[in-house]
């Protein structure tokens, strides 16, 4: 087992290498596109408050408490609507992911960036495929994902469940020893780095997703995905090279 590194960017002499993975696998929300320029989550947090206020017949405040009560101790707050009030999943989720995107833009440095990693790229969300798809299309880069793995394929158990984790690699036929790993919320990568997948953590400002000292399960840090990942391509070109030089 190689020893874990934390690696901020691509310093001075420690640039990443990841010449060993061939399965490239991405969560979704906060970690593909940054909440500092679109926080879908404010909006979501909103529309899980306006759902929990009706159908727990609550006030907003109380409403927005349950929900930060089962976020933190259920994974995610629609498990904890469905653990103790039997809640159905597909009617919660669809009513948090009607969101406005229109200030989501395309981004083809990411575009440029993915397209270039060598081998499967693949989707690993707590949301929905759909709410997936609609986001991939908006950053223009749908097309270079075969499979999208969301919390419906993962019987609505969610991440950081290592249930979850097994369900998907099951689903996609994946080698953890060849497969990395990029997501916002560092707690998420403890199961995958368990499973021996590479990890890589996109740091955010967001309270929740951050890293606590310590947290040997985080391989790599990440404070910019496109240009971490151009980086990176760079050293596997480099490879390539030396390959054919003999
Ligand atoms: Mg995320």
């Amino acid at each position: 087992m190689t020893e874990p590194s934390i690696v901020v960017g691509t310093p001075d002499g420690r640039k990443p290498d990841l010449s060993h993975v061939d399965t490239w696998v991405f969560d979704l929300d906060n970690t593909l596109y940054s909440p500092a320029a679109c926080d879908l989550f404010v909006h979501m947090d909103r529309r899980m408050n306006q759902f929990i206020a009706e159908y727990l017949k609550l006030d907003e405040a109380q409403a927005a408490h349950v929900r930060q009560t089962y976020f933190k101790s259920y994974g995610t707050t629609l498990r904890g609507l469905m653990e103790v009030y039997d809640v159905p999943p597909g009617v919660f989720l669809d009513y948090v992911h009607e969101l406005d995107l229109s200030e989501m833009a395309h981004d083809p440095a990411l575009d440029r960036a993915i397209a270039r990693l060598p081998g499967r790229k693949l989707i690993f969300t707590n949301a929905t495929e759909r709410h997936a798809c609609n986001v991939l299309d908006r950053l223009g880069i749908a097309h270079h994902f075969e499979g999208i793995f969301d919390v419906a394929a993962a019987g609505y158990v969610p991440k950081p469940q290592v249930e979850a984790y097994e369900a998907f690699v099951k689903r996609h036929a994946i080698d953890p020893a060849t497969s990395v790993f990029f997501e916002d919320t560092a707690r998420n990568l403890a199961p995958a780095a368990a499973l021996g997948m590479t990890t890589v953590w996109i740091k955010t400002d967001r309270p929740h997703g951050q890293m606590a000292e310590g947290d040997d399960f985080v391989h790599h840090v990440v404070e910019e995905l496109s240009d971490w990942l151009h980086a990176l391509e760079f050293a596997v070109a480099e490879i390539a090279d030396r390959a054919e030089g003999g």
